[in-house]
């Protein structure tokens, strides 16, 4: 497996796939063949090549769909998560879902992606109610359920990318079905690391970037459960998504077209489903399995160093991501040191989730994150340099 990787042959330890995963050569290709052969726009042409490029597009559709257990109707394109969010919260305030007075539950978790989009409906007399996290970032999905109560929306990262916590989504989704609270999962950091099924889970709505799961940037998807799809207003109107256009109204066309206004990332499309190819090939239990270990193992490794401080549960609810602290060094420092000496590549900051750092007290942390291209190598590497950092600045 290693060898579908070229980024490999850089002799870099890769430990930022929270931002961004690599990807395999799968992945590259089809993007460079899509363009390289079938390349023209989508839906609209009626020659050969636009008919290869729409009919590339709409599997696309369909393979990524099938990865969430969705129907392709109900996967829409996007430019990523934070265009997915975007989306959802301004469609269901056009459309009526979301009215004045109306409470959105949130968590002090969540990136900011899934923060702001939220914020700017407060101008619609929208008002937001956060749960809090313990002193060590960990959020209790008790504390979520309790908080349940008169709202009309919980919004919700299902794996936190900041301490890797694991939330658990098929509790919190079903208290919220009993409830009546409808439910949108950012799913940035989940739907790469571990199996997610819609058609079991029962969720609202589900935002998810094909760049988080070794696909192309700028690419993304949003699941509407099929119960919205008719009555949702779109996000973005224009081109592409009509029925019929008078200078006075239109007329949309059906979903999911009617929520893709403008010529998609068709390219980005066919790598997504090139990246979803592989996911299936290599099995998501053994993604799971190797985030976990990896985990795990440096948790255990990073307990040995008593000038580390650790975040999140630490627990087997973690997976994919360790956040932490080296005492008295700046987490600039940390990464910087660990680059140039020891080509091991972390992210160091707020990682897009102020509110949260501000509650740990702290104003950034390193974080490590894997994907299934990781070894324990790459963690040995990051202990070693840890302890290198450590006499070295510290
Ligand atoms: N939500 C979470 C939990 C994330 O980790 C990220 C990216 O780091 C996002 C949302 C935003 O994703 P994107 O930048 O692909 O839109």
């Amino acid at each position: 497996m290693l060898e579908d990787f070229p980024f490999l042959e850089r002799k870099i330890h890769y430990l930022d796939n929270a931002a961004t995963t690599q990807r395999p050569n799968r992945v590259i290709e089809a993007i460079a063949n899509f363009y390289r052969s079938h390349n023209a726009n989508i839906h609209r042409g009626i020659h050969t090549l636009s008919m290869e490029a729409t009919e590339m597009y709409e599997k696309a559709r369909e393979r990524v769909a099938e990865f969430i257990g969705a129907k392709p109707k109900e996967l829409v394109f996007t430019y990523g998560t934070t265009s997915s969010i975007n989306f959802i919260s301004r469609s269901l305030i056009e459309s009526g879902v979301l009215r004045e007075g109306d409470v959105i539950l949130l968590t002090t978790l969540e990136h900011h992606s899934n923060l702001l989009p939220w914020q700017r409906l407060k101008k619609y007399g929208i008002s937001l109610k956060f749960v809090d996290v313990d002193d060590r970032g960990v959020l209790s999905e008790d504390d979520v359920i309790s908080a349940m109560d008169g709202v009309k929306l919980l919004s919700i990262t299902g794996l936190s990318n900041v301490t890797g916590q694991r939330v658990n989504i098929e509790k919190v989704v079903d208290a919220a079905k009993k409830k009546g609270v409808l439910v949108h999962v950012d799913g940035a950091q989940l739907v790469p690391h571990v199996k997610v099924d819609v058609s079991k889970l029962e969720l609202d709505f589900l935002s998810f970037s094909a760049h988080k799961m070794l696909g192309p940037t700028g690419m993304g998807a949003l699941y509407v459960n099929e119960k919205y799809l008719e009555n949702l207003e779109p996000f973005l109107v224009g081109g592409g998504m009509i029925g019929r256009v008078t200078l006075e109204s239109s007329t949309f066309a059906d979903p999911p077209e009617k929520f893709e206004a403008g010529t998609p990332n068709i390219a980005g499309a066919v790598g997504f489903a090139a990246a979803v190819d592989y996911l299936f090939d290599f099995g998501m239990e053994n993604v799971e399995r190797i985030d976990r270990e990896l985990t795990s193992y440096a948790l255990e490794r990073l307990r040995e160093l008593d000038f580390v401080t650790l975040y999140g549960p630490t627990d087997e609810r973690q997976t994919s991501i360790v956040s932490f602290n080296v005492e008295g060094i700046h987490p600039h420092d940390v990464a910087t040191v660990l680059d140039e000496e020891f080509r091991v590549a972390i992210r160091t900051g707020h990682h897009c989730a102020q509110p949260l750092m501000r509650r740990l007290g702290v104003a950034g942390t390193c974080r490590a994150s894997f994907y299934l291209y990781n070894t324990k190598e790459d963690v040995d590497k990051l202990v070693e340099g840890l302890k290198r950092v450590r006499e070295w600045i510290g």
